[in-house]
């Protein structure tokens, strides 16, 4: 069974110091590649969607938090507040109220809408220290965030495209949800009251859902403190549940930072705010894709995605000018030298790389490459610049799958 925490130790992905604290990581370079991919591919993703980028600061005043509710609703998760001379300031466990103020700064058409903001950005939980590990629970958190300030009549069909968005994002990093959740209220002062609007908001996400055809449960006590929401569920390789993916639908922040649009009569309007997130936050995403590929990420994601193996010394300097062009070609590619043991050792040592190029003397030779795949397929001579070339094809159009079926 594979344990993110320790793949991540001896894959060197991440790792954790008691001085740094706990739940606190750190990203060694082959886990940050992984992170940047996975930062990048969301980027692109959100822009080709229609969402446009912003960076907001991880601080924010006290006073912001009164506003949002969260000051109410969700402290006993935030850190306490730093005193700053007369003013208090919070490490923020949300990236909404930034958003709602970014927005609140300009004055906005209803041609501008449905208007998608979108932030990879930092927010802290207040854990506690004995349930902190590995990159699951964690006391900072980069959360893969995004709202969308639209029309109630847009809202249903801006939930609907984000829980496309996340489909498609587990088809491309090759993980699969094992439940759609519909999450509302439970018992409790936790959630803020207006029952109009939470029923108003449960029944969009419920045409979401319904629509979508997608099977869903519903949970009661699931809901965030300010409306209820879709959680894409995913398990670890001991079948315990966690949340990934969210879509929410929201009127009650809108109304505590009196936000509004001009409509087409020229009055102000009261805007939807839809939040979404397509994999989550960036720590959980990675935990999981360690798990659910044992380390053997898609090729696309892979920290190291071409190995050369020089069979001897005399091919060295062939495998090197060979990982020099597929660096030309965008592949993150090393040399496996004699130095470094066998060749069947460094072949074993390889066993994660998605592809391995075998040179010896013939290949060398005739600039060809004897490749081995990840599962053991072996593709037999072919022409180096069409290996390298059929390689970088397969990364930049991000499939899981190795090579063709033979
Ligand atoms: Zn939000």
């Amino acid at each position: 069974m594979h344990d993110h925490r320790r793949l991540g130790r001896e894959l060197n992905l991440f790792d954790t110091d008691p001085l740094m604290g706990a739940g606190l990581p750190y990203w060694l370079p082959d886990g940050a590649i992984v992170r940047h991919t996975l930062e990048e591919y969301i980027r692109e993703a959100e822009q080709r969607a229609g969402y446009r980028h912003v960076y907001s600061p991880v601080l924010g005043k006290r006073e912001l938090y009164e506003i949002s509710g969260h000051w109410d609703h969700y402290s006993e998760d935030m850190f306490p507040p730093m005193d700053l001379g007369s003013e208090q300031v919070l490490l923020r466990p949300s990236l909404c109220p930034h958003h709602a103020l970014i927005f609140r700064s300009r004055s906005h058409s209803y041609r501008e809408l449905p208007l998608r903001m979108a932030e990879l950005g930092g927010m802290y939980r207040s854990e506690l220290s004995g349930v902190l590990g590995g990159l699951t629970r964690v006391r900072a958190i980069t959360l893969n965030d995004a709202h969308i300030f639209c029309t109630l009549e847009q809202a249903v069909e801006e939930a609907r495209a984000a829980l496309e968005l996340i489909g498609r994002a587990y088809a491309d990093l090759g993980i699969r949800a094992v439940r759609h959740r519909l999450s509302l209220p439970g018992e409790g002062g936790k959630y803020v009251a207006d029952p109009d609007l939470w029923r108003r908001a449960t029944a969009l996400l419920r045409d979401v859902l319904d629509g979508s055809g997608i099977p869903y449960e519903a949970a009661e006590g699931e809901a965030a403190f300010y409306g209820p929401k879709i959680d894409v569920q995913i398990a670890d390789p001991a079948g315990r549940e966690a949340t990934l993916s969210t879509v929410q639908i929201d009127f009650h922040q809108p109304e505590r930072f009196d936000l509004h649009y001009i409509g087409a009569d020229g009055a102000k309007h009261r805007p939807v705010m839809v939040h979404r997130s397509i994999i989550g936050s960036v720590e959980r995403a990675v935990a999981h894709l360690v798990e659910a590929h044992g380390g053997a990420f898609p090729p696309w994601l892979a920290p190291v995605q071409l190995v050369v193996l020089p069979v001897g010394d005399e091919q060295a300097g062939h495998a090197h000018e060979l990982v020099g062009r597929a660096r030309e070609l965008g592949l993150r590619a090393e040399v496996s030298g004699p130095e470094q043991g066998t060749l069947a050792a460094r072949i074993r040592a390889a066993r994660l790389v998605p592809y391995q190029a075998v040179i010896g003397g013939r290949e060398a030779e005739a600039d060809q490459v004897a490749p081995r795949l990840r599962d053991g397929r072996r593709l037999g001579g072919l022409p180096a610049a069409a290996f390298l070339r059929s390689v970088a094809d397969r990364v930049a159009a991000r499939g899981t799958e190795l090579w063709e079926a033979a």
